[in-house]
């Protein structure tokens, strides 16, 4: 007797291995679908995505099934059309992703179909991860001690060999998804890249061989090759984050456990941490989540927010940072803190700007992280950075990249400069400025705002804020 089929909607999970909905899947032959709807993808995000549902198409022998529109019609035709019993996904935490989910498996058990959701992208489910008096967790330490001492995450699942189904007549090429920009800018990205659940898994086994044992020391300084760049392979869900906690705890055991294997872990962590808030807090990409926020006096310099986006502000290693930003699609960790830092904070622009910004430039735009991520950096989410902390960019400059590697990498015109200066070129004599054939004003700007003077204005701001 031939096998029934069941649908597997890819998603947020775009691999083979050590996905738990494809693996309940595969008990049928399995028809892989991947819907474009209407929920908000950045520009740089939809050139990855091409690129990773190209590399899933292959592992599936070609049989990935593509479609454009509203998901619950799709699907309920398909599962018509190939008398399919049952359909599985794994979770998405967005909160216009939770609400068309419940409609859909609602939809379909109303129609006699099995609708079935999985966790396929995060170490542990938010449900799992609240207080013991059943709220959750606002502040990260305890978040990630209670966790990381008590529950271990589910193990990496066995792999399964499938039976897929192609629906040839209907299915769209992922050409004809219209991912990719007509003015080719993409290609410039993605060769910083190699994408797809292969390429993903080379670049854990890289980092665990490379990276991993100058963690904690090197992960701050945006030169060195330190930190993993798994961040947009774990967005698509190419790799899952069990699959590195478990890699990360076998390196443990053969090379021995110490604090850059607990920090990595940490960061990990970090990442379920602002998916939990997303979670329980489903205005994080539009609310402060400290009400008193509301009131500050921002201030909307649209001149200050285009030369911070183009790497123009006059402080190098703000203009490195969104200049790696605009031509890798990614941005270290360190120099995020320390641009956002100064949009928020120097330029007094509200961090909706920044969130925006980053949403539609980074390959591994995240909803939960970049929310997250610029509420912390504003002073204004659960945990956060406090509000007068203010990251200086010359002194952040001389300590994260003393020897320009990282700007020079980034600003080739500022190449010839002495490093003494080169964390306020307006401050290099002019013979200084001859030598490194650099005009400020025209082969560099001059800084767009007084460094200090900023700094002033944004705590008189904060201060009245308080009081
Ligand atoms: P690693 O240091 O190798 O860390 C491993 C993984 O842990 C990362 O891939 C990531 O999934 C997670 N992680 C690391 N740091 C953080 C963090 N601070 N918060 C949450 N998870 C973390 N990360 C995104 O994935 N998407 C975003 O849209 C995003 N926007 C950000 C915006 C701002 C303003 C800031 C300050 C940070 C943002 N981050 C975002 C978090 C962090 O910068 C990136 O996850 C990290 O730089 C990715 O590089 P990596 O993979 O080499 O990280």
């Amino acid at each position: 007797m031939s096998k029934n089929i069941s649908i597997h909607w890819f998603r947020q999970d775009l691999r083979i291995q050590d996905n738990p909905a494809l693996n309940e899947a595969s008990a049928d032959h399995v028809m892989p679908i991947y819907i474009l709807d209407t929920h908000d993808i950045g520009a740089a995000s939809k050139c990855w995505l091409y690129h990773s549902l190209t590399a899933l198409n292959k592992s599936l022998d070609n049989k990935l099934n593509v479609y454009k529109g509203d998901a619950s019609k799709i699907i309920l035709n398909l599962s018509k059309k190939y008398c399919v019993k049952n359909i599985y996904w794994n979770r998405c935490y967005e909160p216009t992703r939770i609400k068309q989910d419940t409609e859909i498996k609602e939809l379909l058990k109303n129609n006699n179909y099995t609708a079935k959701s999985f966790n396929g992208s995060l170490l542990w489910e938010p449900w799992e991860t609240l207080k013991k008096d059943g709220t959750p967790y606002k502040v990260f330490t305890p978040f990630f001690k209670n966790l990381y001492e008590k529950i271990v995450p589910r193990k990496i699942i066995a792999n399964i060999k499938n039976h897929f189904i192609k629906d040839t007549n209907n299915s769209l090429s992922i050409n004809e998804l219209d991912l990719l920009p007509k003015i080719h800018w993409d290609k410039k990205i993605i060769e910083h890249w190699s994408i797809g659940e292969k390429a993903a898994q080379n670049k854990l086994a890289n980092f665990l061989e490379t990276g991993l044992k100058n963690y904690k020391e090197g992960r701050d300084f945006p030169y060195l090759n330190t930190t993993s760049k798994l961040s947009p392979h774990l967005h698509f869900g190419e790799i899952s984050p069990n699959q590195i906690w478990h890699a990360v705890l076998e390196y443990a055991q053969i090379k021995g456990y110490n604090n850059d294997i607990e920090h990595f872990l940490r960061e990990l962590v970090w990442r379920e941490f602002s998916y939990n808030l997303l979670y329980y807090f489903k205005d994080l990409p539009s609310k402060n989540l400290q009400p008193k926020f509301n009131h500050f006096a921002w201030q909307h310099n649209k001149k200050y927010l285009q030369a911070w986006q183009k790497g123009l502000t006059g402080y190098p290693i703000i203009d490195a940072g969104m200049r790696e930003l605009w031509q890798t699609g990614y941005m270290h960790n360190r120099v995020r803190m320390i641009v956002g830092s100064f949009l928020v904070k120097n330029l007094l622009i509200h961090w909706h700007y920044g969130q925006k910004w980053f949403f539609d430039c980074l390959v591994d735009a995240d909803v939960a992280n970049n929310s997250a991520s610029w509420q912390w950096v504003a002073g204004c989410g659960a945990d956060a950075a406090p509000y007068f902390r203010i990251f200086n960019p010359i002194t952040q400059g001389q300590k994260f990249d003393k020897d320009g590697q990282y700007i020079k990498k980034y600003l080739p015109e500022l190449q010839n400069l002495d490093s003494k200066y080169l964390f306020a070129p307006w401050l290099a004599p002019p013979e200084v400025l001859r030598t490194a054939q650099i005009k400020l004003g025209q082969d560099y700007p001059k800084p767009i705002i007084d460094i200090a003077l900023s700094r002033k204005i944004a705590l008189e701001a904060y201060f009245a804020l308080k009081n």
